[in-house]
């Protein structure tokens, strides 16, 4: 029922219309694609990253129509961040925007396609804290926030090796079960709430972390990531009320 809804969906230009969305990794890839298209679709948007020139790059490219709301920079970086500078910046978004309607999670690093027995434990510890402790850090500082929106979705960005494991995909792919787990837990505990929390796996795109992984590929064949932003704006859209705890294939 839900997949076939997100089969049928197709959105409008004003979709997203008064929502405010928070987008993590928003300075590159698919954060970025996605924060620029909910700009386009009316959403006012908060742009997070850890490199200013990159977040002003997509600033200026939100602003430049000239129908866009103007995005807010959220900058903080995931590895060095302190939990009070998780809780300064929930507390400013509550006194800038009273409540946040969106929560996506497109930060994400991939460490090393090294084999277990190799992986170096200091970087294994840096892949499980950018892409699983601080997105439940940011979740938590949110949540406040995220409560006063009368239908707060939360999406989590998964992949194919999160829910099957894979050999050389080490530390990142743990993550990824993690982060399914994470999504799965919050879902259950907000069950009889408005809150719609899911996870999406965006598939093979043509980002710096696919390049990363797979070098020597040919990046002509991948999708481009203005082309799986379809089940992220499904979800932050008023169409999908009702629908928490499910997984979506973006290709
Ligand atoms: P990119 O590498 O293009 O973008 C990753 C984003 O995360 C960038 O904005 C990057 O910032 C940000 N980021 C990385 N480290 C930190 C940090 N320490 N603090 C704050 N921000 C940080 O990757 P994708 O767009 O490809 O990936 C987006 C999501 O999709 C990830 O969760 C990834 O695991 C997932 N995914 C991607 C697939 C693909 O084929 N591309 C396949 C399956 C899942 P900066 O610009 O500074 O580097």
């Amino acid at each position: 029922m839900a997949n076939e809804k997100l089969k049928n969906y197709k959105y409008d230009y004003d979709a997203l219309k008064n929502k405010i969305i928070f987008i993590t990794g928003a300075s590159d890839g698919i954060g970025k694609a996605l924060a620029i298209q909910s700009a386009k679709l009316g959403a006012e948007v908060i742009i997070h990253g850890r490199n200013k020139k990159r977040l002003e790059a997509v600033y200026d490219e939100i602003i430049d129509d000239p129908k866009c709301h103007k995005p807010v920079i959220a900058m903080l970086d995931y590895e060095t961040a302190s939990s009070e500078t998780f809780s300064s910046l929930s507390e400013s978004i509550m006194n800038d925007f009273k409540r946040i309607d969106g929560l996506v999670h497109c930060a994400g690093i991939l460490g090393d396609r090294s084999s277990i027995e190799q992986y170096d434990p200091g970087l294994w510890q840096k892949v499980m804290h950018v892409n699983l402790t601080a997105p439940f850090v940011l979740t938590q500082a949110l949540l406040p926030s995220l409560k006063l929106s009368k239908q707060p979705s939360v999406i989590f960005t998964s992949s194919g090796v999160g829910q099957v494991g894979k050999a050389f995909w080490g530390a990142y792919c743990v993550s990824k079960f993690g982060t399914e787990a994470f999504s799965q837990i919050l879902a259950q505990e907000l069950i009889h709430t408005t809150f719609r929390i899911n996870c999406i796996n965006p598939g093979a795109v043509k980002t710096k972390m696919r390049l990363a992984a797979y070098p020597a590929e040919d990046r002509d064949k991948l999708k481009s990531p203005e082309e799986v932003l379809l089940p992220y704006i499904f979800l932050l859209d008023d169409e999908s009320i009702g629908i928490t705890n499910k997984c979506y294939d973006a290709q």
